[in-house]
């Protein structure tokens, strides 16, 4: 018989039937709290009319075009961008049909500007120990995803160095104030080890999300980082897949410090879930060279698709109009401070983390010296599935090495007593997972 779960990642696979506000309905008819916004994607919440709607007359109007043609949904994403999303220095905007699609596109993008500017020797994308970045062979290449590498190792070059902040476990100490030279240090070491020559790009996370569990840097990471990337003729890309549109309480997470990427990315909140949607924005002189040079940047045949941009244009107007972002800064502060009481005793979480609504706790075997739980014990799993007992879905975090962390992403418009219930249903799960 047809396997309706294919690709079965383990764990309990559900069949929704509905989704509305903060809520998911099974089929047989249980209410599960969205704490995760499925993937993290969920921002304005399940199921709102005006963007279905908005989708409808799309489809209608014009259902499809070659994706370098304009069509009026994908003018008024554009204008919403532009107006109250994007920095001005974005003037090239690119769209995919989801992350990994625009974290290669922009792959690209950064080896077509080196060879735009007659400095072919640059074919290196340098990224970091600790992230996600994708699932097509190029993006699962440049992530430090232990698990998701599996089976695929002899086919991927070795996997990133450069180590992640880790705050916990940075080798000066825990918590240690020169820890963002530290780990900016590393960035640089990793470039002038490859030879600067060599390098295209740094691409990172600017909060990293799922595979570390909302790593908020330390403060002087990125403005350090983002100065040695200058220094070395390297593209900075930041990747805001998760982070963008809101997630950590500013339009976009590079927002909290004072840096610009060459090349941002961003996907999951653009359209909020209701549609596959990634984008990728340059600045104008990485487009302009490539432009100059008579290079093709070549579209996926459903890039910027009409449904897809209108989508996007609601769900845009929609987190303007409800003041979401700032809603998202609010709860997430309210997220972490009620989580930081609930753990901070806790014999097995080691650490509470996040920004705005990208939130994760850490779970170990002895908070002492970090000891994680044997891989074995497949402790995240059985966090989520007790809490699915429960009616909370949480997102599994961690790469397999990097492991037991739970992420909390839940949409921008859940409430005080959602916020309660997650933190009660997950203190309740690792209670009944590590006992
Ligand atoms: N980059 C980051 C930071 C992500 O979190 C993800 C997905 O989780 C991706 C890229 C890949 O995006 P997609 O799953 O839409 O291809």
């Amino acid at each position: 018989m047809t396997d309706l779960n294919w690709p079965f990642l383990g764990g309990a696979a559900l069949e929704i039937e509905s989704a509305s506000g903060v809520h998911l309905t099974t089929r047989d008819g249980r209410r599960i709290l969205d704490a995760a916004g499925g993937a993290i994607v969920v921002n304005i919440g399940h199921g709102r009319r005006r963007v279905a709607d908005r989708i409808a007359e799309a489809a209608l109007t014009c259902s499809y075009v070659v994706p370098p043609w304009v069509t009026p949904s994908r003018r008024a994403m554009v204008e919403a961008l532009e107006a109250n999303w994007l920095d001005a220095a974005f003037t090239r905007l690119h769209f995919t049909s989801g992350g990994s699609e625009a974290v290669e596109a922009a792959m690209k993008l950064a080896l077509q500007y080196h060879a735009a500017r007659g400095h072919g020797s640059r074919n290196q994308i340098l990224s970091r120990a600790v992230s996600y970045h994708g699932t097509t062979v190029a993006t699962t290449a440049v992530s430090g995803h232990a698990a998701r590498r599996r089976g695929l190792e002899h086919g991927l070059p070795r996997p990133p160095t450069i180590p992640t902040p880790d705050a916990l476990r940075c080798p000066l100490g825990a918590n240690h104030p020169d820890a963002g030279a530290y780990y900016a240090g590393a960035v640089r070491e990793g470039i002038v080890e490859a030879g600067p020559e060599n390098v295209a790009a740094f691409l990172a996370e600017p909060i990293t999300g799922a595979s570390g569990g909302a790593i908020v840097p330390p403060a002087d990471y990125w403005p350090r980082v983002s100065e040695i990337c200058r220094e070395f003729g390297v593209l900075l890309i930041l990747d805001e897949v998760m982070t963008g549109f809101g997630r950590t309480g500013t339009n976009f997470a590079y927002q909290q410090w004072e840096i610009l990427p060459d090349i941002l990315i961003a996907g999951k909140g653009l359209a909020g879930g209701y549609a596959p949607l990634g984008g990728v924005f340059a600045t104008e002189p990485v487009g302009a060279a490539i432009g100059a040079a008579g290079l093709q940047v070549m579209f996926h045949t459903f890039a910027a698709h009409p449904t897809a941009c209108a989508a996007a244009a609601e769900v845009l107007d929609i987190l303007v109009e409800e003041q979401l972002v700032a809603r998202a800064d609010r709860m997430g502060t309210m997220l972490l401070e009620r989580l930081q009481d609930a753990f901070r005793e806790h014999p097995h979480v080691s650490d509470v983390r996040g920004r705005g609504l990208l939130q994760a706790i850490e779970i170990v075997s002895d908070r002492a010296t970090l000891t994680p739980f044997p891989m074995e014990a497949q402790i995240t799993r059985r966090v989520v599935d007790a809490a699915l007992e429960r009616g909370v879905f949480f997102y599994a975090g961690g790469t397999g090495e990097m492991r037991d962390i739970i992420c909390l992403g839940p949409p921008f418009v859940i409430e005080e007593r959602h916020v309660d219930e997650m933190v009660s249903v997950l203190r309740q799960s690792v209670d009944a997972v590590t006992r």
